[in-house]
C-alpha cells in the first residue's frame, strides 16, 4: 500500500518534462503515477527506454490539460502527451473485463482507484506506481520479488494465464532478459496452460520471441527445452528444442553476445544458434523469422549467416580459391558472424570441416572493395567513370588470387599500366 516516505529520489532518475507531465496533472487535481516497466526498471537501476504514466484523468480531460497530444489508444484509455522531445503514454486508470479470445479484454472500465489499475497487471515487479515525490505503491509485493528476482503473476496465476497466453511467454521473456527465477505456482501453471498460447497470434508471440533473442537466452534454454511451449508452434520451432538441450550456459554463447551488441547481430544469432544448432538449414532459419515477423533486415542477415554457416560446417574438397571466391561474394560480416556461431555449435557437437573453413578464412586477404590499398580516387586520371570500379574489381581480383600484394605502389603500379594500355 502507498508509504508515505520516499524510497527513490525522482530528480535525475526521471527527466524533467516526464516529472512536468506528473505534476500538471496533480496541479489540475489529479492523481498520477508512473507505472509498468519504467518503475521496475528505476528500481533495479537499469536504464528505463519509456515512461508510462497512468491516472485517474479521463482521456478527454489528459488531452485538454496538455499542448501537444495524440489519441494513440483512446479506447483503452490511452493518451500520448509530447514530453520534451519525446512521446509519454498517459493511461486512465481501468479494469478489464472478460478475455473471450484468451488474449485480449472484451471490454474495460475506468476507474478512480489505481490498486485496481495495478491489478490488472501481468507480475507483481510489473504492478507498482510511482509518484513524482518518489512514493511508492506496491499493493502485490512486486519490490521484494524484485529483491529475490522472482517472477510471480498478481493474483490467481492459472487465472491470469487463461486471461491472456500471451503472458506466458513474457514470463520466459522476463526471465532471460533479468536473469530471474519463475516462482514455482507461477511457473506450474505456465505449463499447465501452455495451450493458452495458441490463441495468440505470431507476430505477437514473435515480438517476445525477439526479445528474448536479444537477451541472455541460455537461461531459459533449460525451460524450453523441458517445458510443452515449443510444440505449440508451427514447423520448425519444435526442432528447436535439441539446440536448448545443448544449450546449457555456455561462456561460448556469451563472448558470441561480448562480440555482436547490436540488437539486430544479437537476434540473428540467436536465431542461428537455435535453428542451425539443432542442425536445420539456412531456409528454416528464413521460414522462422519471417513466421515470427522479424524486421526484414533481421531475418536478411539470419539467412545469410545461417547459410555462411552451414556452407562453412559442410563444404567438403574446397581449395582455398573456391574458398576465396565464396567469402567475397558473401561478405566479412555474415561470415565472420558464422564463425562464431560455429565455434559455439562446436564445444558441443563434431564439425570435423569447420576448422579447415575458418582456416581459409583467416587467410582472406580482401573481403570487399574497401580494404583495397587503393582508392578510386587515387587511381591515375585517365580513369574515370564507370571504368572505376572495373579497374578497383580487376585490381581485388588480382590480390584474391594472389598475384598481387595488396599494397598501394604495387596496385597503382599495375592501374598505371592499365591507363597507358589504354592510352
Ligand atoms: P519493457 O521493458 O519490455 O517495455 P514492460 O513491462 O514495460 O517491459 P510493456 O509491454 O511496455 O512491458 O508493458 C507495460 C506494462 O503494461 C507492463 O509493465 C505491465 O504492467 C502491463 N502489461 C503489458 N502487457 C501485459 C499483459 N499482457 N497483461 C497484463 N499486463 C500487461
Ligand atoms: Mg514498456
Amino acid at each position: 500500500m502507498a508509504d508515505d516516505s520516499p524510497i527513490l529520489d525522482v530528480t535525475g532518475r526521471v527527466p524533467e518534462p516526464v516529472l512536468n507531465v506528473l505534476r500538471r496533472l496533480e496541479q489540475h487535481g489529479h492523481r498520477a503515477h508512473l507505472v509498468g516497466g519504467c518503475v521496475r526498471d528505476l528500481l533495479r537501476g537499469a536504464p528505463v527506454h519509456d515512461f508510462d504514466i497512468a491516472t485517474d484523468a479521463r482521456p478527454e480531460r489528459v488531452m485538454a490539460l496538455f499542448d501537444k497530444t495524440l489519441a494513440t489508444g483512446l479506447k483503452h484509455g490511452t493518451v500520448s502527451v509530447k514530453a520534451g522531445d519525446c512521446w509519454v503514454e498517459v493511461t486512465t486508470y481501468r479494469v478489464d473485463i472478460g478475455y473471450s479470445d484468451h488474449r485480449r479484454p472484451d471490454a474495460i472500465r475506468f476507474t478512480d482507484r489505481l490498486e485496481e489499475d495495478l491489478a490488472r497487471r501481468d507480475f507483481t515487479i510489473n504492478a507498482m506506481a510511482l509518484d513524482m515525490r518518489g512514493r511508492l505503491t506496491d499493493p502485490f509485493g512486486g519490490r521484494a520479488d524484485l529483491a529475490h528476482g522472482l517472477i510471480r503473476t498478481v493474483g490467481d496465476p492459472a487465472e491470469r494465464f487463461r486471461e491472456d497466453g500471451l503472458r506466458i511467454l513474457r514470463a520466459l521473456r522476463f526471465v532471460a532478459q533479468l536473469g530471474f527465477d519463475l516462482e514455482p505456482r507461477t511457473l506450474a501453471a505456465m505449463q499447465a496452460l501452455a495451450a493458452v498460447l495458441r490463441h495468440v497470434a505470431l507476430e505477437r508471440v514473435g515480438q517476445e520471441w525477439l526479445r528474448i533473442a536479444q537477451s541472455d537466452w541460455e537461461r531459459i534454454s533449460r525451460l524450453l527445452a523441458d517445458g510443452p511451449w515449443l510444440d505449440l508452434w508451427p514447423h520448425p520451432l519444435p526442432g528447436w528444442r535439441s539446440a536448448f538441450t545443448h544449450g546449457r550456459p555456455c561462456p561460448a554463447w556469451q563472448r558470441m553476445r561480448c562480440l555482436w551488441r547490436d540488437p539486430d547481430e544479437r537476434a540473428a544469432l540467436a536465431l542461428c544458434a537455435w535453428s542451425v544448432g539443432a542442425g536445420q538449414a539456412a531456409r528454416d532459419v528464413r521460414r522462422a523469422g519471417q513466421l515470427l515477423a522479424w524486421p526484414r533486415t533481421t531475418v536478411r542477415l539470419a539467412t545469410q549467416v545461417a547459410q555462411a554457416a552451414c556452407a562453412m560446417s559442410g563444404r567438403s574438397a574446397d581449395d582455398q580459391e573456391s574458398w576465396t571466391r565464396w567469402f567475397w561474394a558473401n561478405g566479412r560480416r555474415p561470415v565472420e558472424m558464422a564463425s562464431c556461431l560455429l565455434d559455439a555449435i562446436a564445444g558441443q557437437r563434431s564439425l570435423p570441416l569447420w576448422r579447415r573453413a575458418r582456416r581459409a578464412a583467416l587467410r582472406q586477404p580482401l573481403w570487399s572493395l574497401r580494404d583495397l590499398a587503393l582508392r578510386g580516387d587515387e587511381l591515375p586520371k585517365e580513369i574515370q567513370g564507370p571504368e572505376i570500379g572495373r579497374v578497383l574489381n580487376q585490381l581485388a581480383e588480382e590480390v584474391l588470387m594472389g598475384r598481387l600484394p595488396n599494397e598501394r605502389d604495387a596496385l597503382l603500379a599495375k592501374a598505371q599500366r592499365h591507363a597507358a594500355k589504354k592510352g
